[in-house]
């Protein structure tokens, strides 16, 4: 039977290897840490549990797919309930639901006046059809070679997709009110990328947000990570926990053949690495740069890296009854906050996102009381020397004030009894992640689609690579399907 070796028990490291399990090869696992899920992780301390990391679900049919293709009904793995409203966004202090109803959402644009309204339906239509076109071509496509993107066919439909302007710009097209706009522009934070210089292709997360809904994994994202694990094993998989691969093990001849872990090494004819991309180059393939092809260590660190987060979690001995699953708090200068994040400096007036799982989910928390997560967008740590704790010390403090004084938790403060925080140093020692940077390489313009690294190796046979840095991107339904292109290189070629 043939082996292949998962460098990371992450979202796509997992799913790849159910496909390659599936399919018949024997696929071992390496996670450094103790769990599955990587960045999907979770807390459990003192009565309170936190999801760590995602905690928005988004196209929930790309969830189901790694069991729906292995043969099994994913409602016996994990259970998705529909949000409604699905967002509390805070502009200038007025709180707005975001309804998953999209007659009661339109009615938002609609008491602007009718030119609102029919900017909303244009821009709905027009970034709909980018989808369709998007999904077909470039997402649920690999690339190995120029020819996969650079023939006729493709590059009408590059062009078709008109992604030259920025998110906002985009949108600011189709809809005049700037309330309106910053409601469907912060979105392009959750992969980590301005709106006010992303492609406007990653408009798609608002629309699909807004026509798809958003969803809830009962018991908290983790499960999701905990049902990957459980059908992996099933399959007959093996993961070896506490397990750090240190050399990605690369002939002479430029063929991977298994994996040096701090257990010793593992022969395998595929090696597929969910370790973050850039990290992966820099610190484990050691071979000379001329063999590394395009991706060498040099280039790795010109790269351009996503933002970062900070993020509070913190146990409170009260019930926020008024505080929705998602809240979004934007700050008064939007693009000013974001380009201070985007220049290193940290925010005086941040946006923030809070996530408030005790409202719908009473395992998080002891009754009566809550588990709120506080996610705000910092920058990353490239040409920074570390995270610098006197200045997030005081951006906490800014944050707790404003939850008191602009979204009616008046008491919070007095009510934390439990908290924990993680900078941008702790997804860099935590997950590998280079630089911090919490969702891997920043989705540019030409660091997207083609021009994200490939799946496969271009110059190393047999390494093949499936995660948030890598194509399509980043995002957990994103990352699935990354882990799913990835097993049918590995198929293809083996
Ligand atoms: C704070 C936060 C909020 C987010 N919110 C959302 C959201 O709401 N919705 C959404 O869809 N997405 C969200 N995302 C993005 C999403 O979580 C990620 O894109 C996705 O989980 C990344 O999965 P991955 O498999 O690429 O990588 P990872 O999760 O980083 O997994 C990589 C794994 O490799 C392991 N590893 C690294 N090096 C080694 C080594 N040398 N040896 C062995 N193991 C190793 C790591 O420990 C880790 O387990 C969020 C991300 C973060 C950080």
């Amino acid at each position: 039977m043939k082996k292949v070796s998962v460098v990371g028990a992450g979202i796509g490291g997992l799913t790849a290897a159910i496909y390659l399990q599936n399919y018949g090869y024997q696929v071992e696992v390496f996670e450094k840490n103790s769990r599955p899920g990587g960045k999907m992780d979770i807390i459990e301390e003192n009565g309170f549990k936190f999801d760590t990391g995602p905690t928005i679900v988004m196209m929930p049919e790309i969830y189901q797919n790694p069991f729906k293709d292995t043969g099994v009904d994913y409602k016996d793995y994990f259970k998705l309930q529909r949000v409604n409203p699905f967002m509390d966004v805070y502009i200038d202090g007025v709180r707005t639901a975001l309804s998953s109803d999209l007659v009661d959402l339109a009615s938002i644009f609609e008491s602007q006046g009718e030119y609102e309204m029919e900017g909303f339906l244009n821009y709905l239509a027009d970034i709909y059809s980018k989808y369709r076109n998007a999904k077909d071509n470039f997402i649920y496509k690999s690339f190995r070679g120029p020819k996969d993107f650079y023939n006729f066919k493709t590059l009408i439909q590059a062009y078709k997709l008109k992604t030259f302007s920025s998110s906002f710009e985009a949108l600011s097209k189709h809809i005049k009110n700037p309330q309106l706009r910053n409601l469907l522009a912060f979105q392009t934070l959750y992969i980590g990328i301005s709106p006010f210089n992303g492609p406007s292709i990653y408009n798609i997360i608002p629309m699909i947000e807004l026509t798809s809904g958003v969803w809830f994994i009962q018991g908290g994202m983790f499960q999701y990570a905990a049902a990957l694990e459980k059908r992996f094993l099933e399959l007959g998989g093996v993961i070896r926990y506490d397990t750090e691969v240190t050399e990605i093990v690369v002939d002479t001849d430029n063929s991977a053949i298994g994996v040096q872990t701090t257990a010793g090494f593992h022969e395998s004819q595929a090696v597929v690495a969910n370790s973050d991309f850039p990290y992966t180059v820099e610190n484990l393939i050691n071979i000379p740069e001329k063999r590394l092809g395009k991706y060498t260590k040099k280039r790795i660190k010109q790269l351009d890296y996503s933002m970062s987060c900070y993020i509070l979690y913190l146990g409170v001995n009260k019930n926020f009854s008024e505080l929705g699953l998602h809240t979004i708090r934007m700050s008064e200068d939007f693009e000013g906050n974001v380009q201070a994040i985007e220049n290193g400096i940290f925010p005086d007036d941040p946006s923030f996102y809070i996530y408030n799982p005790s409202t719908i989910d009473n395992s998080f928390a002891p009754s009566d009381q809550s588990a709120i997560y506080v996610l705000i967008p910092v920058s990353n740590l490239k040409g920074t020397e570390s995270w610098e704790t006197a200045k997030a010390d005081h951006l906490k403090a800014n944050v707790l004030e404003i939850m008191e004084n602009e979204l009616g938790m008046t008491d919070l403060k007095d009510h934390i009894v439990y908290e924990r925080a993680f900078t941008p140093e702790t997804f860099k020692h935590r997950y590998n992640s280079l630089f911090g940077a919490t969702f891997g390489l920043k989705p540019t313009l030409f660091q997207s689609n083609y021009f994200r690294p490939h799946n496969k190796h271009s110059t190393i046979q047999n390494l093949y690579f499936a995660g948030a840095s890598v194509h399509p991107g980043a995002g957990v339904p994103i990352v699935i399907t990354s882990g799913q292109l990835t097993a049918n290189e590995v198929i293809k070629d083996l």
